[in-house]
């Protein structure tokens, strides 16, 4: 039978974490690659049949708060841990991280990284830099009140002066800055290559 190559991204279902943050620039970047999305804000709505989820940015300590109060963090990271794919971005990837060297928290603890909250200060609150993402290419960053990874065990796909910025860990991909704040969907589209295994 011939294979329609993008049925894969059509059947694609992602469930997008919407308790708090810039979760409506996530899904309409998925919706312009084709891809069916739905918002996550109760334990009801993580079901089965999600081929990925994505934890967009904002306050780290508000989302936390919110995953713990409905009942989300175990079975989420059960899920991840289980090979669930997922994208995380500034406070997503503070979700993910199984350490923070400025903050006593750990959430989801699935990925192999010491991450420093707000890490480039109040002068440096928000920026924007071209990066060389491996997977993507030349990518414009946006960062805002970002962390970095000072240390970790995954691939580094991309650094900023010298301390990583995005990584990898089999299904896991996160980034410190927030590629659904610009209009370039390679980050996006490279983390449904992962979803479909393509990379
Ligand atoms: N500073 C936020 C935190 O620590 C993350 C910022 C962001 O997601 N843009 O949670």
């Amino acid at each position: 039978m011939l294979r329609n190559p993008l049925r894969g991204v059509l059947n694609m279902k992602l469930g997008i974490f919407a308790l708090q943050g810039a979760f409506l620039e996530h899904r309409l970047a998925f919706e312009k690659l084709g891809v069916r999305t739905v918002e996550i804000r109760r334990r009801a709505h993580f079901t089965d049949g999600l081929d990925g989820i994505v934890l967009p940015g904002g306050e780290s300590t508000v989302q936390g708060k919110l995953l713990r109060e409905e009942g989300l963090l175990y079975p989420v990271k059960e899920a991840i841990e289980s090979g669930l794919p997922v994208f995380g971005t500034c406070a997503g990837l503070i979700l993910l991280a199984d350490r923070l060297s400025n903050d006593g928290n750990v959430y989801f603890g699935v990925l192999r990284a010491t991450v420093k909250r707000n890490a480039y200060g109040r002068q440096l609150g928000s920026f924007r830099t071209d990066l060389t993402v491996r997977g993507v290419g030349e990518f414009p960053a946006v960062f805002i009140r970002a962390p970095y990874i000072e240390e970790t065990g995954a691939e580094v796909l991309a650094s900023v002066g010298g301390k990583a910025v995005a990584v990898r860990q089999d299904k896991i991909l996160a980034t410190a800055f927030h590629p659904e704040l610009t209009d370039d969907l390679r980050v996006h589209s490279y983390f449904c290559d992962i979803v479909r295994g393509k990379v």
